[in-house]
Order: structure tokens, then sequence, then C-alpha cells
């Protein structure tokens, strides 16, 4: 006797049946909800998951009962139907119920041609997918009685058996076959590099034919009301008459354009009131399924059906557009706007995109360092970059890896890609503070400057003016001018941005050196400014000077006078920042750098600044050599370099308050935020803290002006984390520098990473690039420490992260339960941290799966 889950062997979709995505998959739930907005659906029946995953055991249902709810002489599809469309399955199948019989009596209703065409299609189905004969032999095209015969022939020779005749066995084989198909490795393997589960389950729709070949108007088509590259509304598709399934799509040469269209004549003329239908069920579709669908559509002898939808399927750009554009009109809510967008995609607005819909010549792969994509000409050196930038030609500038001499030169590229380097290398920070995009640890291309050739991992050889395309976005170079997409910081953009800046309930700042960087943090919404690097400042050429003068000096009086000099330029910077931040906060960070990093390291540099400082070779050799360091980024660098040399953080901490005097007189009073950078132990920030108070108090007296501010710590060392309680004695805040905290946690080097990281996590040794997403294990639990102990010590102290990870949604997921009252991030990702942010308050942790449909 059969057991009452097994008599459950299928459903017929009706508006109240029992059909559920996570039983019968997204198709069978799209199909009901057509159903209940009274689309023309055919009679489709729904086997659940369960009833599935039995037939591939060979527990098989009854398929003539199954076949009785579609009448005498059924002929039926099945397609596929996973929980998420995205995850694909096994191939649908058409016209099953297709046999000698039916083939003679179609041959009367609707003619030999068409009847000829469907059974020779199904014969070829179900010889390749479901008895698995060789597909060389089913190939024939055609619609004459000859190619039906030949194919039942060779469907007799190969399988030793005729053709099945009984639709009940052609039905149940079908279903055996893609219910196997789907638990087999191949497909298990492919699903779950699309994100499924293993065990995810499938489920299979069985529905009426809407035949689409016969007489009168037959034919197929697809319809989408919308642009899936830009999301504008435009209807487009194609409908081709005697067709089934997507032939449509894939016979488009064939096929009809679906409104006027000068290139060729259309469905809108030939049949205008079914084509004035197809678009009501589009508004109908989106109004009731809050979704914009592609639509699958059959005439039958001029009557119209709609066989499914799906989801549209669409870019970064238009899935902003979509949701904003549906959120507007009021078919969903704003909070379920901002949840369905993913926040990484926000980025691709930001930037020029490789168009996916082009072709790409790959050269080179590495780590996506920055994204957006840049075309131009390919330059080995800064000078090289300053040049093509001063003909008005953009570049790709190509290093070993960056440093900080690079600046210039990354400044005026249109991107940079280096052989070397991980996410949080020289090259990889500055290309994305800059916007730039940036591919870094390129180990497969070898850059020979002297030659003036990089050789790429196929062996190519390309040279200084070549033309390529950088794409930041997915880590790869490509050869030529490839089609690119522009920004989209369009209205639909704006309007996200601002939704999700009203539900975040964690600040986000931007990391910002420069006023070009300040305006784009303006520009993007930040709360302010995070972390200021300072040392950026000193780079252009003239400063640059000042600071080798510096470095030379004999004493700390004579060092004194050269700081001096700095210290106008310095104040002016200050000055810039405060006033495009608009009385937001400016967290400035003290000088960080070791100082060789300002020195020239070639021997032709070497001499130049022996001409530019006047002072023997000699003198400048030696004392170049006396500041290089063994490990120079545990070495003399931060809050070391300002206790060793105090003049740096004294002529800054000037600059800094005479700034805030000159520009509080124009508005607001601004209260600045001054960070010491790679503290570990509070003696250190004593140290700093009682210069700047007198030196505050010094210029309080000199200008007979107050002011406030506020001293920080940046905990970026393991020991600042754990004595973080100590520390927060003196500081009015704690930022967290993740990337030096990830680097000194692991032991692992920032600049070098990128040569085994691939191989790390393609093994599993870690499961992402820690540089890249925050080690919530590690590096978190030394945050969770340092968070704890300096707020016991300290309550209301503020706590905030400003390494690189601070734009990724994990880390501010991290930051947000660990009660951090703010984000920094690059300038270009303030946008996608905003996102995540008000997607985590909103409690949207999990999107909802518009995947569904
Ligand atoms: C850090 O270490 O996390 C940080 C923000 O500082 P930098 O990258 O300048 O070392
Ligand atoms: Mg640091």
């Amino acid at each position: 006797m059969r057991k009452l889950t097994d008599i459950v062997d299928f459903t017929e979709i009706t508006p109240d049946a029992a059909i559920t995505a996570d039983r019968h998959g997204g198709r069978a739930k799209c199909l009901q909800r057509l159903i209940r907005i009274d689309l023309p659906v055919p009679h489709t029946v729904a086997l659940s998951f369960e009833a599935v995953h039995r037939i591939a055991l060979g527990q098989m249902p009854d398929t003539e009962a199954l076949l009785a709810v579609f009448g005498a002489a059924p002929l039926v599809s099945v397609r596929p139907s996973s929980q998420d469309p995205d995850w694909g399955g096994p191939a649908s199948i058409l016209n099953i119920g297709m046999n000698d019989a039916r083939h003679r009596a179609l041959c009367d209703t609707h003619g030999e041609a068409a009847a000829n065409a469907l059974y020779l299609r199904f014969i070829q189905a179900y010889a390749v997918h479901v008895a698995r004969l060789d597909p060389d032999l089913f190939e024939a095209e055609g619609s004459s009685a000859e190619t039906v015969r030949a194919a039942l022939a060779a469907y007799a020779e190969e399988a030793e058996e005729p053709f099945p005749q009984d639709p009940a066995r052609q039905l149940l084989e079908v279903l055996r076959s893609m219910a196997r198909a789907w638990e087999g490795t191949t497909a298990r393997l492919l699903r779950q590099a699309k994100g499924a589960p293993a065990e995810a389950g499938l489920g299979l729709v069985v529905q009426q034919m809407a035949l689409g070949l016969g007489p009168e108007e037959s034919g197929s088509g697809v319809i989408q009301f919308v642009d899936g590259t830009t999301g504008q509304r435009r209807i487009t598709g194609r409908y081709l008459g005697q067709s089934q399934g997507r032939d449509a799509v894939s016979r488009q040469k064939q096929a009809l354009f679906l409104t006027r269209d000068p290139r060729g004549p259309a469905l809108e003329d030939r049949c205008p009131d079914l084509f004035a239908r197809l678009k009501r069920f589009g508004e109908t579709c989106r109004i009731n399924l809050r979704e914009e669908m592609q639509i699958e559509f059959t005439i039958e002898a001029g009557r119209l059906w709609v066989l499914d939808a799906v989801r549209v399927q669409r870019s970064a750009r238009s899935a902003v557009r979509i949701a904003v554009m549906l959120a507007d009109e009021g078919i969903i809510a704003r909070e379920e706007a901002l949840a369905r967008i993913e926040p990484r995609a926000v980025s691709e607005l930001l930037h020029s995109q490789v168009d996916p819909t082009g072709r790409r010549h790959v050269i080179a792969q590495g780590i996506a360092a920055s994204p957006g994509a840049a075309v131009g000409r390919l330059v080995f050196g800064s000078a090289a970059a300053q040049a093509s930038a001063a003909r008005g030609e953009a570049c790709i500038l190509v290093r070993r890896e960056t440093t900080p001499e690079d600046i210039r030169g990354m400044h005026v590229a249109a991107g940079v890609m280096t052989e070397r380097g991980g996410m949080t290398s020289h090259a990889a920070v500055i290309a994305r503070g800059l916007g730039v995009p940036c591919v870094v640890g390129v180990s497969d291309m070898r850059l020979n400057r002297r030659d003036g050739v990089l050789i790429t991992s196929d062996g190519r050889k390309l040279h200084e003016g070549d033309i390529v395309t950088l794409d930041g976005t997915n880590g790869q170079a490509l050869l030529g001018e490839a089609k690119m997409l522009p920004p989209a910081l369009d209205d639909a953009f704006h309007a996200l941005m601002g939704w999700a800046e009203a539900a975040c309930d964690i600040g986000v700042r931007a990391n910002a050196d420069t006023p070009a960087d300040a305006e784009t943090a303006r520009r993007f919404g930040a709360d302010g400014i995070g972390l200021c690097r300072t040392e950026h400042m000193f780079f252009e050429h003239d400063r640059l000077t000042v600071m080798h003068e510096m470095i030379f000096a004999a004493g700390p009086e004579d060092r004194g006078t050269v700081l001096e000099r700095l210290l106008p330029m310095q104040r002016s910077d200050f000055i810039r920042l405060f006033e495009i931040m608009q009385g937001l906060p400016v967290c400035i960070r003290l000088f960080d750098p070791p100082l060789h990093e300002f020195l020239p390291q070639s021997r032709e540099g070497i001499r130049e600044l022996a001409d530019a400082l006047d002072l023997p070779l000699s003198d400048v050799t030696r004392r170049v050599q006396a500041l290089s360091e063994f490990n120079p980024m545990l070495g003399m660098r931060g809050v070391r370099l300002g206790i060793a040399v105090p003049e740096i953080y004294d002529m800054q901490a000037r600059a800094i308050f005479e700034a805030t005097i000159e520009a509080s007189r124009k508005g607001q009073p601004i209260v600045p935020e001054i960070m010491i950078p790679l503290v570990s132990a509070m003696r250190e920030v004593e140290l700093v803290k009682t210069r700047i108070d007198s030196l505050a108090a010094a210029v309080r007296t000199e200008r007979g002006v107050d002011f406030a501010f506020r001293l920080g710590v940046m905990v970026e060392t393991p020991r600042a984390a754990l004595r973080a309680g100590d520390i927060a004695q003196h500081a009015a805040f704690l930022s967290f520098g993740t990337n030096d905290l990830t680097q000194m946690t692991y032991g692992l080097s920032r600049d070098d990473a990128g040569r085994f990281m691939g191989s790390y996590v393609k093994q599993g040794v870690f499961a992402e690039d820690p540089f890249h997403v925050l080690d919530t294990e590690g590096v978190g639990e030394l945050l969770s420490i340092g968070a704890e102990r300096g707020r016991k010590a300290r309550p209301g102290i503020v706590l905030s992260i400003c390494g690189e990870h601070g734009g990724n949604a994990d880390s501010i997921a991290f930051c947000r339960t660990a009660g951090f009252d703010y984000v920094s991030c690059s300038p270009f990702r303030v946008p996608v941290a905003r996102l995540a942010a008000a997607q985590l308050a909103l409690g949207a942790t999990r999107r909802p799966k518009h995947g569904r449909y």
C-alpha cells in the first residue's frame, strides 16, 4: 500500500494550491503568482523537491494519473524549478506526448510541416537528454517526413528499441533523467559554484504545451520592459513565427522585433492587439510580483499564452535604477529597495567599467585592488606617466611595485598595475584613494624596464605606448581598447544613497589625504574624514625638496628652521580640508612613514639629490644608508619617529591649530582630531600629548584665541590593542588601523603577501585574503579586546576602524556588533559601506531572495 506522502507526488498549480519556493522551487512559485494575477498560463503541475528526489531513487510517480490532468492526448513540457533560478537545472524538454498517432492527428489539424517539426524536435530532445544517445546522430534540421523517419530509425538503431510511443512512459523517462541529472556530481559541483548548497532540491513543472507551430499566427518569443544594462524603461526581446521555447532568442536574425523598429518588421505591427496585451502583462507583473520580469510567451493559432517569467538579468547600475523606480512608484518600500542591492555592486556605478557584452582579450591576471576600468597607453615609470599626461594621453602605469616616489605618476595615470603587492600594498591603497583602477600582484607578467618591454604570461611582448585596458574590477589587463560603460552617478544612485544614509546607524567617514579626496568624500556623503595620512602631503615637488633638507639638517635647531618652511604649506592643506568638510569632523594622523621613504634609492636619484642640496655625493649616500632599516615597517616610523625627532609633530600640531583658528573664523568653530600612529605603549602617548598640549597653549596665547581639539590614538599594533585600557586614559578616541594590525597579528608583510596569497586562499589555508576581508577571529579578537578595555577605562570613548577593511560589509557588521561609532574607508568605498551599514541597520543581514522568480 502507498503511504500518504507518496500520494502527493504532484500538485496542480492553481491560485490556492499549497505551492512554495522552498518545496517546489522558484519557477513553480512564480507560475502560481502569474496564475493568481490571471495571466493566461497553460495548465501546469508541480513536482516537489521531495517527489523529484524520490524519482532519482527510483520511486516513480503515477505518470498516467499526472497526464490525466491535461486531458486526452496531452502534449506537455517539463522544466526545472530549483529554489533559486540562478542555480540552473537540467534542460527543459518540450512536446512530450508526441508519437506516431499524435503526429498523424496534428498533420490534419496543424499541417504536415508543423507536425513533422514538433515530432522531430521531441525525438531529438528525448534521444539526447533522456536516452543519452550520441547528439551527432540527431542533428538534422527541417520539417520533412523524411527527417522524422530518419530520426526514428536512428533512435531504434542506437537505443535498440523503437521510439517509445506511450506518453506516460515518455514522461516517466523524462522525469527520471532530469531527477538523476540533478543529483549527479557535475550538476552538484556546478550549482555549488553558483552558491547553492550541495543538497539543494530540484522541483519540476509539467506544463501543457502551447504549440507555437501551426495555423494562423503561431510562434514564440520573450519580452522585457527594462534594459538589463542601464535599467531604463525600454521594451526589448524578439518574436519568431513557427517556433517554440527560446528559438526567438537563439535565431535572432530571423526573428521579429517587438516594438516598431527601423531595422525590420515588428510584432507590434503584425499583431497590435496581442502586443498591447503583452505590454499590459508586463505592467501587471511589475505591480503584483514587485519585480521587472522577462516574460516567455507563445502565440498558438492567434491565442496568447504566458509560459514562464523570470527576473530580468541585470547589471549593477540597472539593479539600482530598477529598485529605485519600483520604490518611487510605491511598488516596494524604500527599505526593500535598499535590501535588494548588493553593496559591492554599488562600486561598479562609481567608475567606468568594461562592458560585459564586449569582447575581452585577457593578457594579465592579478588581484583586483581598485575597481573600475580605464583604457590607456602603457608607461613603465612615473616620469613617462607625467609626460603622457602633459600630452593629454591617458596612460596605464605599470611598475614592479610602487613607492612613494610614484605618487605623482599615479596621480596622472588612468590605471595602475604592479607585478607585486596585495590588497594593502602601496599601489592598492593609493589607487583606491584616488579612485583609479588598479591591479596588483600580477605575478605572471614580467616588467623589463631596461629593455622597455612587458612580457605577459602568454609570452606576448608589449612596449610603452601600446594600448591596453585595465579592468580593476576583475583584476585583469586586456589587450587593446575594450568596449566601456561610463560611471552611473545618476539620480537613481543618489536617491538610493540618500535612503541608505537615513537608515544607517553607524557612521561612515572617508580616508582622505588631499582636497580632491575630501571633495570626493563630500560628494559621496561621508560623515567626515576618519583618516588623513599627512605624509602624502609632502610628496608634492616643492615640499619634497624641503623634506630632503629637513632629513639632512644638522640638528634639532636646523631641522626646526627647515620645518618652519613646511609649516605654512601644512597650514594651508588643513585649512582647505576644513573648508571642504564644512564643520564635519576631520581626523588628522601625524606623520607615519619611515623617513627613508622620502629619499631616492637609485644612484641617479642620489646624485640628483646631492646636486639639489649642494652636498657631496658621499654625504648623501651615507645619510641614505644610515636611514635604511632591515625592517622599516617595524622600524623608526609613526610615534617612534615623533618621539625621536619631535620637531616634525610640533610643526604639524602647530599647523593644525593655526588652521583651526583660521577656518573657524569663517564658520562654526572647528574641533580637529589629532591621531598618533603606531603606538604600542601608554608612555608614548603621554610624551606626545604633553608636547601637543603645550603647543596648543602656546598658539592660544600667541593668537589670543581659544580652540578645542581632540587627541586620539591609532591602535595598529597588537600591544596597543592589549593595552588599550592604559592608552585610553590619554585618548579621546581609538581608531583601529587594521592594515598594520593584520600585518602584525599574522606576522605577514602587507607589501609582499600578494606573492602567495592566491595559492593560500586556493588551498584553504586562509578562507580569504585577511588584508581584504577582516579576520574576525584573530585580528577581530584584538579589536574586541581593545574596544572593551578602552571603553572600560574611558566610558564613551569614540571607537572606529580606519584600515582598508572599513569599506567591507563583513567588517562593518563586526564593528556594529562591537559597538563602534564609525568606520572609515577610501572615499570611493563610502557608498558601498553606507549601503552595507544601512542593510545591517534594517536587519537585512540576509537579503531577500529576489532570485525566487
Ligand atoms: C592601518 O595601518 O590600518 C592604516 C590605516 O594606516 P596605513 O595604511 O597608513 O599604515
Ligand atoms: Mg598603519
